[in-house]
């Protein structure tokens, strides 16, 4: 049922992403929802199946990857010899499967998936008759934050994921189980606890969502422009670039990522909502905080690497990684 589902939503992602929905939105009403409002989410063969399929699907990966005689970039395989780490971190950067790319694929139903999770959570809640405060903003903010990625998902084509991590069972785990299953916890925890927000909970929340998106949007919109056209202005002025192929104004002249501040105050705004009482509901914002830490490393030794004396240059000019003044 699962492959059907997963097969019938490719084909119709060759035609326009949104129709992915049309291969989740299904599945969703008729196996999620029910789960849910029902509250039998024991681990149950379905799930078992889930990860038997993610296996197979990444050993698919793994074995056509070998095969692959590319030389491009995108598919040429790159092989240790060690089946565990080459399966678990992938062969090729950017697989295909019948003319899709398969990591835009994967990026999409995860965070669909996050979406009907966190819809049925909602339902689950409306039909307790315990909706909140807390429960509609955490809803809003996600809702938002998703719906913003399908709208400037072509920014995504100069990220990480896409142009430096290979597509193996990390990632495609990352995708299909990590991103909605653990990013949504804040709306189970909503459904058994409750939370008294203050008008003033309320407006800080807020504001920390905005500028979280504010930064966020703002610092990857201005790289993606600034890869497509290096004089493009930076609020409202030409660009200050370093040796014709680095970003040092704007959001990227005040830290070397500003866009993982924008991320992480993001995902503080989705927690706030849950309160101080429990560390439970700050488990995503915890976790961003330790991956984009580890990524941000990883990133920077790639950059060095590649754009040499001009990166050194760069961290003169811009000293800080994350965080003005801080980190
Ligand atoms: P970036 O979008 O920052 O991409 C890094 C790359 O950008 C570098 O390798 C380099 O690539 C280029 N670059 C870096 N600095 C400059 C500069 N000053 N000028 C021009 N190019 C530069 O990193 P990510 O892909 O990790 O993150 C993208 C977004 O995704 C972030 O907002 C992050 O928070 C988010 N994210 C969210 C996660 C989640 O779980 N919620 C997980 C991971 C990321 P090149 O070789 O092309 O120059």
């Amino acid at each position: 049922m699962e492959l059907a589902f997963i097969i019938v939503a490719m084909v119709w992602s060759r035609f326009f992403c949104w129709l992915h929905f049309l291969g989740l939105v299904p599945r969703w009403v008729l196996y999620l929802l029910p789960l849910y409002l029902r509250e039998d989410l024991s681990c149950s063969p379905q799930h078992l199946s889930s990860v038997f399929l993610y296996v197979l699907v990444t050993l698919a990966l793994y074995f056509a990857g070998c095969k692959s005689r590319s030389k491009g970039s995108s598919l040429k395989p790159h092989i240790t010899g060690n089946l565990i780490h080459d399966w678990w971190f992938g062969i090729q950067l950017n697989p295909q499967f019948m003319g899709i790319d398969l990591k835009f694929f994967f990026v999409r139903a995860g965070m669909m998936g996050w979406l009907l999770i966190n819809l049925s959570v909602l339902a689950k809640s409306i039909q307790d008759g315990t909706l909140s405060k807390s429960m509609i903003l955490f809803q809003l903010f996600c809702a938002l934050y998703i719906l913003d990625y399908f709208v400037h998902e072509e920014y995504m084509t100069s990220t990480w994921d896409i142009i430096a991590e290979r597509l193996g069972f990390m990632l495609v785990f990352g995708d299909l189980v990590w991103i909605p299953f653990t990013f949504s916890i804040q709306g189970w925890w909503l459904l058994a606890n409750e939370v008294e927000l203050t008008p003033a909970a309320i407006i800080a929340n807020c504001l920390v969502f905005l500028i979280g998106y504010m930064v966020f949007r703002g610092a990857n919109k201005q790289k993606h422009v600034f890869k497509k056209n290096s004089k493009a202005p930076i609020w409202g002025k030409p660009p200050k670039v370093i040796g014709g192929k680095l970003l040092a104004s704007g959001y990227w002249g005040i830290a070397r990522h500003c866009n993982y501040l924008g991320d992480l105050l993001l995902a503080l705004s989705f927690s706030l909502p849950c309160g101080i009482s429990s560390p439970v509901p700050y488990f995503y914002p915890i976790y961003l905080l330790i991956l984009l830490i580890w990524r941000e490393r990883r990133d920077e030794s790639r950059c060095a690497e590649k754009y040499k004396e001009i990166w050194s240059e760069y961290e003169k000019l811009v000293p800080w990684r994350i965080l003005p003044y801080v980190y």
